[in-house]
Order: structure tokens, then sequence, then C-alpha cells
């Protein structure tokens, strides 16, 4: 595989967040939220990343972009504000100092999942809009308004919608305005956070169609954090799927719905409902809790849920490899077991 076209690049990323206990508040145990995340973004794409509520999905976004600070591993980051010569400079995100992180927070950007708690109601939507241009000391009066009203309008929204205050938005608007605030710096990457599961469907896809828009217009590259298969579906080039902090299959999108190898990723498949009334599809319920990550299963993390489950799968851990095409899996049985796909829409 070329490595030309890799914006982003994480290898072996961890997040542990220490449990304590008792008066000394000693470290007893510790919470594997991400734990050893491999992945690339290819620039331009949409990557999709899904699981379960508590999968640690949400963690490695928040990580890659270091609004939480990362255990172990290496984001590697291509940079091309900070390049020269129209070059990229590559940045590893994860060893940054505080004044290359501000550098590069003009170039990785993130949406929040909550258009309601994620927008100061204090704040006009013009100061929300062109905060970052201030902070950053790109543009300021004139010149900043006419690039909040550019952004405004980039999302869909009236120029007289800078004087309004969040509260007298819809939760579709005020995701376009936190939209509208991701792009003010005009970053490279953006990690959408479950940027329309608190939206009605109705509204969901005028979002998700704008951000296609954006991407294409402004040569972004999304990192899509998501509980919803079909949301996933619709916006991403490839899709990841994870599993107790740690990725158990990556492939490209119709590879992954077409021919899954992974039988978690083909057990959350068959929750994705079907618009064909003649297919009978038949769902798969995973049986018991998703285990502690204090506390992890021996082996496969997944194989006290898993239907095909090995005596190898109690006690060996699956290797995270690429069958071949980009398509990635961590299962002892990828090649041998034939799992069901989802029917095409
Ligand atoms: Fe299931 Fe074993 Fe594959 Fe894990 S390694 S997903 S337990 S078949």
């Amino acid at each position: 595989m070329s490595s030309d076209n890799i914006l982003l690049d994480v290898k072996g990323l961890k997040k542990y967040f220490p449990v304590r206990k008792g008066l000394l508040r000693r470290v007893v145990a510790q919470v594997k939220a991400v734990d050893g995340v491999d992945m690339y973004i290819k620039e331009g794409e949409t990557l999709g990343l899904v699981g379960e509520s508590g999968c640690g999905k949400t963690t490695t976004g928040r990580s890659i972009l270091r609004l939480i600070e990362p255990t172990a591993g290496e984001i590697i980051f291509k940079s091309k504000k900070l390049g020269t010569d129209g070059g990229y400079k590559e940045i590893d995100v994860a060893k940054a100092s505080r004044k290359m992180m501000k550098a590069l927070r003009r170039d990785m950007q993130i949406i929040f999942q909550d258009p309601y708690s994620s927008l100061n109601p204090r704040m006009t939507v013009g100061s929300i809009v062109g905060e970052p241009l201030l902070v950053h000391k790109i543009a300021k009066g004139q010149e900043r308004e006419e690039r909040v009203r550019e952004l405004l309008a980039a999302v869909g929204l009236k120029p007289d919608h800078m004087k309004r205050y969040p509260h007298e938005f819809s939760g579709g608007q005020r995701q376009r305005i936190g939209v509208a605030r991701a792009l003010a710096l005009d970053p490279q990457l953006i990690v959408a956070d479950e940027p329309v599961s608190a939206l009605d469907v109705s509204i969901q896809a005028q979002v998700l169609n704008l951000m296609e828009g954006l991407q294409e217009e402004f040569g972004l590259t999304y990192l899509f954090v998501a509980h919803d298969l079909s949301v996933v579906k619709h916006i991403s080039d490839r899709v990841a799927v994870m599993y107790l902090g740690k990725i158990v299959e990556l492939a490209a999108t119709e590879k992954l719905f077409g021919n899954p190898k992974h039988p978690y990723t083909e057990a959350l498949m068959s929750a994705v409902p079907v618009p064909d009334p003649d297919y009978n599809v038949e769902r798969i319920l995973l049986e018991g809790d998703v285990p502690s990550p204090v506390n992890p299963p021996s082996g496969c993390y997944f194989h006290p849920r898993c239907r095909y489950a090995k005596d190898i799968c109690k006690t060996e851990e699956p290797i995270y490899r690429d069958l071949g095409d980009e398509h990635f899996v961590k299962c002892h049985l990828a090649e041998e077991l034939s799992l069901r796909p989802v029917v095409s829409e």
C-alpha cells in the first residue's frame, strides 16, 4: 500500500483511565478504553468508526485530537499548513508540544454529538463561529464578519443568523452552526463525534448531505464516529468496527457490508433494518453483556459472546491482519467462516 495519500496514521493507540481506591487514592486497576488501535485515514476520505456504546470509539476520536491525552501510541498527521514549499510536514500528534498543538488545531477540528450543549448559550452565532478566527489571530473586525458570513452560507444558514443566539435554532440548525465553527480554520481533518445521533431521522439526512457536500467543496477528510451502522454505511468510504477498545475489522464499506469477516461485524449488521420485506433477516442476538474493559476476557475479547468460538479463541489473542486488499480483521477463523452479508439497498 502506498503511504502517499495517508493523512493520518494511528499506530498502537492506547488510552487507559486509572481506577483509584482508598484514602490514598491508589491506582488499583486500569480501564482500557482504547487498547492498541491501528488505522489510517486517506486524504479526502471518510472513515466510519462504529461499535456499541462504551467500545472506545469516542475516546479514540478525542485521543487523536489530544482533547484527552493518549497513554501510548503514535498519531502521525501530515499537516499542509505547517509544511514548506507546498509540501506536508509529518507530525506525531501524541508527542507534539503545547505550541505545536495550538498550530495543529487549525488542521484538526471536531464536530460534537450534542448540538444543544456544545454551543455557548450566551454567545451569538457570529461570536461562536468567529471565535476560532480570533483565538488564532487569523481575522478580526470587518474581515472576520465577512468570513463568518461565508461560513454560514456554506452550511445553509443566513447572514442575519449571526446576531441570534443558539436557543433560537432547531437541532439541525444548531448542528450546522457546529459544522461552520469546525470549518472556520479551514481544517484538513474533522473528527465528527456522533454528529447526527441527537437529531430526528428526517434532519439526519440533511446534515449528512451537507457534510458530504462540504467534503467535496473543501477537500475535507472525516473520521466519522457513530453507533448507527446505516448512517455509517451512507457516508463512509471505509468502515472500522470497534469492540472493547480494539478494532476487530476494517474494510471498504461495500466489502465490509457485502463480505464481513468478523463475527461481531456480522452480529452488528444483523440489527440493521433492511428495506426489503421478502428478505428474511435473522437477528443475531449477542449473548451476555459487553465485558468490562477493566478486566477483559482472555484470548479473543469477543469469545464469551461469539457463536463460532473454538478453544484457541479462549487462550490466544488473534492478530490484527490484512486478508488482502486492505481488509483488516482480528479473528482466528476469518478465512474459514462464511458470514452473512447485509442485503444491499
Ligand atoms: Fe469468535 Fe474466535 Fe473469531 Fe474471536 S477469534 S471472533 S471468538 S471466532
